[in-house]
């Protein structure tokens, strides 16, 4: 499977002023989302659609003179994910392109798993792509919706019949704007009120620094226009079960989002509760790793009784180490990143929490650390249950020999990690503390079952997209 392989932070804002200040801001609350490349599109005041984008954070990609020449009351933007292999430029997004039913612009948050059958089809039919991302291929599926029904919305539920996985899009056809969550609801979207205007983004964190007013999530299946004085919505194709990605409220979202009706942080810190009654120990102290394991610590330390203490001081200036391609660098990155306080750690029998174990080497370097540091006993506890298949919707967790409670058992991860007792949270505990249906959910990381048809993998549900549309 190509296309891009990555989740990111999407955002689409229609106002009665210039919004490239907001896209800006909503960029930077988002930008946990994605730090690769970012970028913005706005329809001026001449009838034209600018865009400007550029690799790394916000900051550097978006400078203000640079912005400072942008103008316009609608537009949309994106930051994308780093993976190791993805740092091609021409991925930057939104993408653009000139059509015959205007100026269109595209960023997308997830993975279109059909992207191959896809792109052969539309090959066949005449056309080309520059590029092997998602976003280039919604331009080309909307074109030819476009050609058929001349209507944006019998367009884009037509490409949405088409469109496999996982998708929360902001679309931009010259000033109009347009939200759309794919039919699991996989990646979230949700809509909220600013000053004089309407937004569609990634997560609700930003709205609030808009100083707005959430109004929902988008619904699976569903197109959002938005405009500066209301917002309408249109009932697309859907599942009846839902699968949204359970891995934002482990790790992925900012802890001050709601997402689906559910507080990021208030799941994470009911995962530490579980964890305690699941997994219990007898130790001194509740340790977090920062900054991911921090809300399912206190949760553990709440429902144990245990003193919550913070043992490691963390570099937040320091380079992302999962995302670095060798061994060696990883481990490495890691120590550059923390360092244990010796004061907490010395003497101490301890449980660290974190939020999740992929390959497992944060912890092993973390707990080697610790042990120089004098800790007496290192029990580790994880918020999520073992990651042994990957993910196809978004989250960069790509191959099973990558995980190492693959074909392990717990007691053979615990020795490679060097903990004293090692301990997840069950595949329940996790259902209880999001606290929705498992039905409702996407487990496929940790239960190796998909919502959508995968080559190769196990389908969860045969379900078919509602017809009435
Ligand atoms: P590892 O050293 O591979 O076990 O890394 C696991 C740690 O990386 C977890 O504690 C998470 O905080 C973080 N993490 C998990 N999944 C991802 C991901 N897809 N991208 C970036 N960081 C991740």
């Amino acid at each position: 499977m190509t296309g891009p392989k990555h989740s990111c932070g999407v955002v689409g804002i229609a106002a009665t002023y210039n919004v490239v200040p907001a896209l800006q801001k909503t960029l930077m609350i988002i930008q946990h989302r994605g730090q690769e490349s970012a970028g913005i599109t706005v329809f001026n005041d001449d009838g034209k659609m600018d865009i400007l984008a550029g690799s790394g954070l916000v900051q550097v990609a978006l400078p203000s003179n640079r912005l400072a020449e942008l103008k316009g009351n609608s537009g949309i933007g994106h930051v994308r994910y780093p993976t190791a292999d993805s740092k091609d430029e021409k991925n930057i997004q939104p993408f653009k392109v000139t059509t015959n039913f205007g100026a269109v612009a595209v960023a997308h948050n997830g993975e279109i798993t059909n992207y191959d059958e896809l792109e052969a089809k539309y090959l066949s039919a005449g056309y080309s792509f520059t590029t092997n991302s998602g976003s280039e291929l919604v331009t080309k599926i909307l074109s030819k919706h476009m050609s058929q029904h001349n209507d944006p919305i019998k367009a884009m539920k037509s490409m949405m019949g088409e469109l496999e996985g996982s998708y929360a899009l902001t679309i931009q056809i010259d000033n109009r704007i347009f939200g759309i969550r794919d039919p699991y609801g996989l990646r979230p979207l949700c809509i909220g009120e600013i000053e004089e205007g309407h937004i569609v983004v990634s997560e609700s964190a930003a709205i609030d620094a808009l100083n707005g007013t959430f109004i929902r999530d988008v619904a699976p299946g569903e197109i959002i226009e938005v405009m500066h004085d209301h917002f309408i919505p249109h009932k697309g194709p859907a599942h009846k079960h839902k699968a949204n990605c359970m891995f934002e409220w482990v790790y992925f979202a900012r802890p001050d989002s709601v997402i689906d009706e559910r507080e990021v942080y208030d799941v994470r810190k009911r995962i530490g509760e579980i964890l305690a009654r699941e997994c219990p120990a007898d130790v001194d102290i509740i340790m977090p790793i920062p900054d991911s394991g921090r809300a399912h610590a206190i949760g553990f330390s709440i429902a144990s009784g245990i003193p919550y203490e913070e043992g490691f001081m963390k570099n937040r200036f320091a380079e992302r180490t999962f995302i670095l391609p060798d061994q060696k660098e990883r481990e490495l990155a890691v120590s550059m990143k923390m360092n244990p306080i010796k004061s907490t750690v010395e003497g101490k029998r301890m449980v660290i929490v974190d939020d999740s174990i992929v390959r497992g080497t944060t912890l092993k370097k973390l707990i080697s650390m610790l042990r120089k540091a004098g800790a007496k006993e290192v029990h580790v506890r994880v918020g999520s249950p073992p990651v042994i298949a990957p993910c196809y919707y978004g989250v960069d967790m790509r191959s099973r020999e990558q995980f190492v409670a693959n074909g392990r058992s717990n007691k053979e991860v615990c020795d490679i990690i060097g903990a004293d007792s090692l301990g997840y949270i069950s595949i329940e505990g996790l259902v209880e503390a999001i606290n929705k249906p498992e039905s409702e959910l996407c487990l496929g990381c940790v239960s190796g079952k998909y919502p959508t048809r995968i080559p190769g993998e196990t389908q969860r549900f045969q379900s078919k997209l509602n017809e009435e549309f």
